[in-house]
């Protein structure tokens, strides 16, 4: 008996199992790993338990795929610091109108806006 969980079935998502898989077509059976949900199955003959748990839970794409999503979140994470910053210092200026001309405050009110359409953009992915 392997002490490596398996990963889900990587197709529908399904629990996975150690079995022995009946190939009805060719009347026999091999061990196999098989997903409880669909009909996915690897096989596993002649491997340990051990190795046949290591290889199927082997998942590169997926694993690349986690760690650009990891970073991306973080970039993103450090995009909503930078605006909210901005913000903060664009109202402060906002407080203090004294010798801003009607053509600044525009261009600063323009910012401010902009800045809460980019916030809520970049916080949506972090919020699901
Ligand atoms: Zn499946």
């Amino acid at each position: 008996m392997s002490d490596i969980k398996l990963k889900p079935c990587p197709f529908c998502g399904g629990e996975t199992q150690h079995g022995a898989y009946v190939a009805y077509s060719l009347d026999s059976s091999f061990d196999a790993i098989e997903c409880e949900n669909c009909e996915f199955y690897f096989n596993t003959e002649k491997m340990s338990e051990n190795d046949a748990a290591f290889e199927f839970n082997k998942r590169p794409i997926e694993d690349a795929l986690t760690e650009q999503n990891a970073q991306l979140k973080a970039g993103n994470t450090e995009l909503v610091a930078k605006i909210e910053l901005n913000n903060k210092l664009l109202a402060a200026v906002l407080d203090n109108r004294h010798g801003l001309n009607g053509s600044d405050f525009c261009a600063i009110e323009c910012l401010v806006k902009n800045n809460g359409m980019l916030l809520q953009k970049h916080k949506e992915p972090n919020n699901a």
